[in-house]
């Protein structure tokens, strides 16, 4: 195992001390990012279909079967052994209490990208129990805090309940951004309306941070990804969907939604790209821990609810 890794695995340091030292040197990385190969990483051999695997495995079985030992660093992070990979992919998963849900993901997810041969680390972001799920703070929390921890070029925020049914689905980004989860089994494979941007979706570093990321300010009542798909919209920047977008669903209970204070939130939006996102960050929540686990790298966060309701409040919002 690299030294620098193995430290970091049973480190003691404060994420924040962890963060500031990434900081100093846009080139360094908790995970070991030299190549020692000039040879290219190619997509040979992918097949457009393939079968999803559901099969509940413990922690450990699921760690044997991935030969984790072998193919990953702790944290998640894999490099192609014999090639060179044209650009490092952080997936960002939002996640809260669906741990079956996570294992059958991660079960599929690394074995896809690791067909495609990607440079890659899969970030978990979890958010602590106790207030309401925000998933657009959470995932903007994980761009940050992932690019805290390394230099990524793309960022695939990835829904915990869809999985790939195609390996030629790859995560690669480009000048457009990327939504992959277009078609789902649960909709007979209909495509979704133009409009629907939410589930998986791929973005570059720079496309990501001009939009100013996500709102910060929608609770579990959705709306944060048409929130985004306007923002797009609002700098003239391009999308495209995947030609290989078919996922599957994974079952889970469901959340109340609740429409009016979606719409409340969402109706006002176009006010705020500039000033809710990722240039306000500060305040609105607590890094508790950031653990290099065998299939994923942890980050655990509180989100500060009463912060965000005064935001809501601040642009004269009534929730
Ligand atoms: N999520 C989670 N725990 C929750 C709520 C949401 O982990 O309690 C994450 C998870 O990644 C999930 C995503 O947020 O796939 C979208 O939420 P959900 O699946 O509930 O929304 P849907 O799109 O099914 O309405
Ligand atoms: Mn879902």
């Amino acid at each position: 195992m690299n030294r620098k890794i193995a430290e970091r695995a049973q480190c003691t340091h404060s994420p924040k001390d962890d963060r500031e030292g990434r900081r100093r040197n846009r080139q360094s990385c908790v995970f070991p990012v030299q190549s020692s190969s000039r040879v290219q990483c190619r997509q040979n051999n992918l097949s457009e279909t393939r079968r999803v695997l559901k099969e509940l495995l413990t922690w450990p079985e699921l760690e044997a079967t991935l030969k984790a030992t072998m193919t990953l660093l702790p944290g998640g992070y894999h490099r192609p052994r014999d090639c060179e990979s044209p650009k490092r992919l952080a997936i960002i998963i939002p996640f809260r209490d669906r741990e079956e849900n996570l294992k059958v993901l991660l079960n599929n997810l690394h074995r896809v990208l690791q067909k495609q041969q990607a440079e890659y680390a899969i970030f978990v972001v979890e958010q602590e129990t106790g207030t309401p799920f925000n998933r657009g703070l959470i995932k903007n929390i994980g761009y940050v805090e992932a690019s805290a921890l390394c230099h990524f070029d793309c960022f695939t925020f990835h829904d915990v309940d869809l999985v790939t049914e195609s390996e030629k689905n790859t995560y690669w980004c480009g000048p457009r951004a990327v939504h992959h989860a277009r078609k789902l089994d649960i909709w007979n494979y209909r495509q979704l309306q133009d409009k629907l941007f939410g589930g998986v979706l791929t973005f570059n570093e720079t496309f990501f941070s001009t939009i100013n990321g996500y709102s910060n300010l929608f609770f579990m009542w959705g709306a944060e990804d048409d929130d985004l798909f306007d923002r797009m919209l609002a700098k003239h920047l391009p999308f495209e969907i995947s030609k290989y977008s078919r996922y599957t669903t994974l079952g889970h209970a469901r959340l109340p939604k609740e429409e009016e204070k979606k719409w409340a939130v969402y109706r006002p939006g176009k006010n705020r790209y500039d000033s809710d996102g990722l240039s306000n960050m500060g305040g609105i929540y607590r890094l508790i821990s950031v653990d290099y686990r065998p299939l994923y790298t942890r980050i655990y966060v509180s989100v500060n609810h009463t912060d965000v309701m005064a935001r809501i409040k601040g642009y004269g919002i009534k929730v």
